[in-house]
């Protein structure tokens, strides 16, 4: 087996050897180019010692000294070198209390999650794969290496990290290392949130996220998201539905992106201005789209009840479930911008839009013109994981929505008091005294605008103003 190195990495490996060392490309980046996947980034593994590297490369960064890593700077762009090393004893299911360096490759690869990511290779050696790494590519298996047991008392992380690899690969996790998954899992108590946050997302933006239900299986939701667990278990009896709450969450995460290609209805819009394509949403954008999907229904199960025409609804799970999405987000430790989006996104995806221009004005302003393009792509994917007999007429009309959205977009029509002609200074140029009322009367105004747009000049407003200034007095 021969991988093409690109030419920085094979330099640093060769410069490394000419020093007497060895050297080799390992982990993540063989394993995707055995798959043939571009790697997002080369990690070289060496006998040398941090001291060593440093002495050999003109630029280096101390990122990771006491573990081993320096980083080798090579025209503003970084690879790491991490010295072969053991990990010593580990403490509460985390990290080891302190690694030791080694002179051989075997004890290097030996410290590793999974068999596909301890391999190693370099255009003189060749591949090195001691565990059968090549094998369970080939046969799609993600096996830890060694006792999978021991492996996840070490470090928990890689419970779930197996759930990841197996989504974003497709691959099938080995039998010994699933029962072992379902004996640790508790262990994920004790990691950090951040780490966990990252195996999330990357399992939220595979191609496989379906293998959450793996994750729900073997009981790590339960752990790490137990509110999953409860829509698992949280049946709708009612004709917009076919799946349970957490089926049809999975479902919708699985349509993100996706909504086009799913639906041939879609086919007889294409007169009609097409939707963003997902793959033109930027990747945080990706991940508030995944995010709001997993968490939309999120109280659903909480607002159940049956009515009096025999089916199920959920009154109020929105604002109930924006709530809770904002709880899970904050657990999670996740940043601003995407919290405030999901939240918000939770709480309008089942809004009703009216379909005139005036309604849909209306509609940006309490929504905000910032999410709703992912608004959009929220209640497709919405549709698309609920009864099929029913989505031609939601589809149609959240594109008729969309189109107006674009409309009233590419006219710049205004939708909030920041692009009124007018202002509060405005205000108190006529005469009004600072306060309460200069807000009351410039919201008067915009509900004016949102109804008829062309009555945004100044001069209409300020006739405006002083009319309702009058009628007051
Ligand atoms: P990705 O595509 O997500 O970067 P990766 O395999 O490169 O996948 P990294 O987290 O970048 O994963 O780690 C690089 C390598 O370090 C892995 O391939 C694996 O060999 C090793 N590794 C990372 N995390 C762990 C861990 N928790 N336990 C054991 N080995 C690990
Ligand atoms: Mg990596």
């Amino acid at each position: 087996m021969k991988i093409q190195l690109p030419q920085k990495v094979d330099y640093i490996i060769n410069q490394l050897m000419k020093h007497g060392f060895e050297a080799y490309a390992v982990g993540g980046c063989v394993r995707d180019s055995i798959l043939g996947k571009e790697p997002e980034d080369w990690d070289i593994t060496t006998s040398a010692k941090p001291e060593e590297v440093k002495k050999i490369f003109y630029r280096t960064i101390d990122t990771g000294i006491l573990h081993g890593t320096v980083t080798v700077m090579l025209e503003k762009e970084g690879y790491e070198v991490t010295t072969y090393r053991i990990d010593g004893e580990y403490e509460d299911n985390r990290h080891p209390k302190a690694v030791e360096f080694t002179a051989n490759l075997a004890e290097d690869l030996r410290r590793r999650d999974f068999t596909i990511n301890a391999m190693a290779y370099n255009g003189k050696g060749g591949m090195v794969d001691i565990f059968g790494g090549l094998k369970d590519i080939e046969d799609g298996i993600i096996r830890c290496v060694g006792s999978a047991r021991d492996r996840f008392d070490e470090d928990a992380l890689r419970i779930l990290r197996a759930i990841r690899f197996s989504a974003q690969l497709g691959f099938e996790i080995e039998k010994e290392t699933l029962e072992a998954i379902k004996e640790k899992k508790e262990h994920l108590k004790n990691i950090s949130a951040e780490r966990i946050r990252v195996e999330l997302n990357k399992l939220l933006l595979s191609d496989h996220p379906e293998k959450l239900f793996i994750a729900y299986e073997t009981g790590i939701t339960k752990v790490i998201l137990p509110e999953f667990d409860i829509m698992m278990a949280t049946g709708q009896y009612n004709h917009h539905h076919i799946y349970s709450v957490g089926v049809h969450t999975v479902k919708g995460i699985e349509a993100v992106g996706k909504t086009k290609d799913k639906s041939s209805a879609m086919e007889q819009w294409k007169e009609l201005r097409l939707p963003r394509q997902f793959h033109e949403f930027q990747s945080k954008d990706k991940l508030i789209l995944k995010w709001t999907l997993l968490l939309h229904d999120v109280e659903k199960p909480s607002c159940k009840f049956r009515g009096k025409d025999g089916e199920d609804h959920f009154y109020g799970h929105q604002e109930k479930g924006a709530q809770t999405a904002k709880n899970v987000l904050r657990r999670l430790k996740f940043d601003n911008e995407t919290l405030d989006k999901v939240v918000r996104l939770v709480q309008w995806h089942d809004y009703d839009f009216s379909l005139t221009p005036a309604g849909m004005r209306k509609a940006i302003n309490k929504i905000g013109e910032d999410i709703m393009e992912l608004l959009f792509e929220v209640k497709r994917a919405d549709v698309l994981a609920q009864n099929p007999d029913t989505w031609e007429d939601k589809l149609t009309s959240i594109t008729k929505a969309e189109t107006l959205f674009y409309e009233i977009h590419e006219k710049k029509e205004c939708i909030n008091l920041k692009m009124l002609a007018i202002n509060g200074q405005d205000l108190i140029s006529l005469g009004l005294q600072p306060g309460k009322k200069i807000g009351d009367i410039l919201n008067k105004l915009l509900d004016c605008v949102l109804e008829k747009p062309e009555y945004n000049e100044r001069k209409t407003l300020i006739d405006i103003a002083q009319k309702y200034l009058k009628d007051e007095c």
